[in-house]
C-alpha cells in the first residue's frame, strides 16, 4: 500500500514536541519523523543528521535555486526545510513520513500533494498557552508578547488544516494522533 504523508504543526509552547515523541516511541515501526535542513547553528546535545542536517546558508540557497525542497520556510534570519528527495527515499523504505514543520511550510506542502494530511495540535485556550509560556521562565516579556501574536497567525492558518488535536492531556492527544494517522493509512 502506498506510504503517506502526515504534517504535524502546533503553536510555540503547546507541548508539539512532547506529543510527537511519545507517538515515535510508540509507532516507529512504519512510522519516520523527517529531519530537516536548517541554517541554524545546532544546540548543545543536537546532532547532525539527527536533529536536523545542519547547513550552510549558501548551499540551502543552492537547494532553493535547484527546487531541491518540498518546503521551506524561513525564521529569524534562519532557513528550515524538507528535502523532496528525502521524504521520497523513506517512503520507498516502507515508512509512513510525519513532518513537524510550521504553518507556511505545511501549507506549501498541501498545495503540492493534496493527499498530505495536515494535523494542528492546538492549546486548550490561549489562556491556558499564555500560562505555559510563562510557567517556562525562558523567555522575558517581550519574547513573550511576539510569540503570542504569533500564536495568533498560525491559529489563523490552522483553519486550512485536515485536523486539530487539543492538547488537553498528553495521553489524550496522542491516541487522538494515533486514531486519525491510523484511518487515513488504512484509507
Ligand atoms: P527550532 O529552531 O526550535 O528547532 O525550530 C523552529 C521552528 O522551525 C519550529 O516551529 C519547527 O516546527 C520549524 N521547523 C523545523 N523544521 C522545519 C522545516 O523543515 N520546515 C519548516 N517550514 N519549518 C520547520
Amino acid at each position: 500500500m502506498d506510504k503517506k504523508l502526515f504534517v504535524i504543526s502546533g503553536c510555540s509552547g503547546v507541548g508539539k514536541g512532547t506529543v510527537i515523541n511519545e507517538f515515535m516511541k510508540r509507532n516507529s515501526d512504519d512510522f519516520i519523523l523527517s529531519v530537516s535542513c536548517t541554517t541554524r547553528k545546532p544546540r548543545p546535545n543536537e546532532i547532525d543528521g539527527v536533529n536536523y542536517f545542519f547547513i550552510s546558508k549558501e548551499e540551502f540557497e543552492k537547494n532553493i535555486k535547484e527546487d531541491k525542497f518540498l518546503e521551506y520556510a524561513q525564521f529569524a534570519e534562519n532557513y528550515y526545510g524538507t528535502k523532496k528527495k528525502y521524504v521520497q527515499q523513506k517512503m520507498k523504505d516502507g515508512y509512513n513520513v510525519i513532518l513537524e514543520i510550521d504553518t507556511q511550510g505545511a501549507l506549501q506542502v498541501k498545495e503540492k500533494m493534496q493527499q498530505a494530511v495536515l494535523i494542528f495540535i492546538a492549546p486548550p485556550s490561549f489562556e491556558e498557552l499564555e500560562n505555559r509560556l510563562r510557567g517556562r521562565h525562558t523567555e522575558d516579556e517581550v519574547t513573550i508578547q511576539k510569540r503570542l501574536a504569533q500564536v495568533k497567525i498560525e491559529l489563523e492558518r490552522s483553519l486550512k488544516y485536515d485536523y486539530t488535536v487539543i492538547n488537553d492531556n498528553i495521553e489524550r492527544a496522542v491516541e487522538e494522533i494515533e486514531s486519525i494517522v491510523r484511518e487515513n493509512v488504512a484509507g
